[in-house]
């Protein structure tokens, strides 16, 4: 199991190591390390306890997401998906280790955007819609991956993601 991936920056590759090693502060850990926030629920749906798989991957709007980029992959309809199979997997949908490690980036820019916005929620309450964040992942996976890879394999890529919109 990788948990290095050069197509994305730091700081995704951070968040991906703060869900292997449990420390993303939902209200579930923080209730756990002592902190009272008054309740444990998701502050997003307000329809389940907020821990780290119902953060990023089922609360209602994180789905939405989900399915979008699925979707934009070509990946027909949301399997049920765990934190171990999103995150901490290899990007086994694809055959090729491009594909795979295509893959494997997009996840982990999905679970950050949908991580980053929620806390904008949980501060702001401009609730975030799943058109927008969507948005934004394609967009970040445009610039990361293009910003690092070469000419060679982003021609590759084009042969493996023909139906990524962007590239
Ligand atoms: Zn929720």
């Amino acid at each position: 199991m990788t948990l290095r991936n050069y197509l994305v920056p730091l700081k995704v590759e951070l968040f991906i190591w703060r869900i292997r090693h449990k420390r993303l502060p939902t209200h579930v850990e923080l209730d756990k390390r002592g902190v009272d926030l008054g309740t444990v629920r998701c502050p997003v749906c307000d329809n389940g306890l907020e821990t780290v798989e119902h953060s990023i991957i089922s609360c209602s709007f994180a789905k939405e997401v989900w399915i979008k980029v699925f979707d934009w992959w070509n990946l027909g309809s949301l399997p049920n998906l765990t934190i171990n199979e999103a995150f901490l997997g290899n990007g086994h949908s694809f055959t090729t280790d491009v594909g795979k490690q295509l893959w494997q980036a997009t996840e982990w820019v999905t679970g950050y955007s949908i991580w980053k916005n929620r806390n904008a929620f949980t501060f702001t309450k401009a609730k975030p819609t799943s058109t927008m964040i969507f948005k934004e992942i394609q967009l970040n996976c445009f610039e990361w991956f293009s910003n690092r890879l070469d000419g060679g394999v982003y021609d590759r890529v084009k042969g493996v993601c023909a139906d990524m919109t962007l590239m």
